[in-house]
């Protein structure tokens, strides 16, 4: 069936797999044969066991996940990660190093001051306005963990690779690329992430934990925010997120179904070299951010005769490409192109920057 879809390069919630979408109208009313929908159903059933159960083990596969990990899917966001991370992994005041790479990570850093805590910022590039990824820092020898940020969504940076920690824990807020590329997970302690950019619609957000930390969680913290307890039967202490947990299941398995995440990578790199090429033809346009941190995944960029922005984005909705506008903050164009943005969008975005700068210069 053909439908009429926008170009959707929405920064989060984001595109789905239209597969992912059909599959989940044809479960909607009446799933597999239950007699009602993943909507209705409660989550204690043997239906919805199998739903949780399979979204977890195909998230392990794709991943590489090893057993001394585990899989939760919580609430609050991503936002309530920047809480919980240090509520649970400082009990002792520990201090924590954190590297700044823009308004998440600033917000992760923030949280935990607020919680008494002591984050240390061992590296930032606020100095040049977030555009590029700190690469000279030495990490603290009494450091209970460094936070990162894998992808920065609002300046579209992205680590290329993860830093050597020597031992120290290393925390990742990892939302706005999750499972856009292969990762080695056992390089990390704690990945989380939320699922409304490239696993799901809004509403889960997936947390990958090395069970040893699970032991530092303190008694005395809201069970909400308690990983050891969440732990325990995962993501089953109270009513999880029903139906978004069997929406990243279904988005599981159709990354499977594609080749998985080198697949997944290989083909955001041809993505997102499209627009790059683009913008590296000329100074029409111009990318934000260092080359060396580039971002496959959220790619702003501004027209050299900023005026003409607002004319460019009206004009490109109304061509029927939606979500370009940069974020209130930084302003400017950003095109998000995560898993499910398919290349003929990029393609159309392109076409589309060619025949504004035609029209224009
Ligand atoms: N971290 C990053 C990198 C993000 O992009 C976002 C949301 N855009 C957040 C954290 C906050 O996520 P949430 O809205 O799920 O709390």
């Amino acid at each position: 069936m053909t439908y009429k879809r926008i170009h959707n390069f929405n920064a989060g919630p984001a595109a789905l797999p239209i597969e992912v979408l059909e599959e989940i109208k044809t479960d909607l009313i009446d799933y597999k044969g239950n007699g009602l929908s993943v909507l209705e159903m409660s989550h204690r059933s043997k239906a919805y066991d199998e739903i949780i159960k399979n979204a977890e083990k195909d998230m392990r596969e794709l991943l590489g996940i090893p057993d001394n990990y585990t899989v939760m899917f919580l609430q609050g966001g991503a936002t309530l990660q920047f809480a919980m991370v240090p509520l649970n992994l400082l009990p002792d005041n520990k201090p924590a190093d954190y590297i700044n790479t823009g308004t998440w990570s600033t917000k992760a850093i923030e949280e935990a001051q607020k919680l008494g805590k002591t984050p240390r910022v061992i590296a930032s590039s606020e100095d040049k306005e977030f555009t590029y990824i700190p690469k000279n820092f030495t990490i603290n020898k009494d450091s209970a963990y460094l936070h990162i940020t894998s992808n920065n969504t609002i300046r579209g940076t992205e680590w290329q690779s993860f830093p050597e920690t020597n031992g120290i824990d290393l925390v990742c807020d990892m939302s706005s690329d999750f499972c856009s590329r292969p990762v080695d997970v056992k390089k990390f302690a704690l990945i989380y992430a939320g699922a409304q950019k490239n696993v799901g619609p809004a509403g889960a957000t997936v947390v990958i934990i090395r069970n040893d930390l699970l032991e530092r969680s303190p008694k005395n913290i809201p069970t909400m925010c308690n990983y050891k307890i969440m732990a325990k039967e995962p993501s089953l202490y109270n009513t999880p997120p029903a139906f978004t947990i069997y929406v990243i299941g279904l988005v599981m398995k159709y990354l499977k179904k594609i080749g998985g995440l080198e697949k997944m990578y290989e083909m955001n790199k041809a993505k997102a070299k499209i627009l790059y090429d683009r913008l590296d033809k000329n100074d029409f346009y111009r990318g934000t951010v260092e080359k060396d941190s580039r971002s496959l995944m959220n790619i702003p960029f501004r027209l050299k005769n900023e005026q003409l922005e607002e004319k460019f984005l009206k004009e490109a909705k109304a061509a029927g490409m939606e979500g370009l506008k940069g974020h209130r903050s930084v302003g400017g164009v950003r095109a998000s192109l995560y898993n499910a943005v398919p290349k003929e969008s990029v393609q159309a975005l392109v076409n589309f920057m060619d025949e504004f700068e035609k029209k224009n210069s």
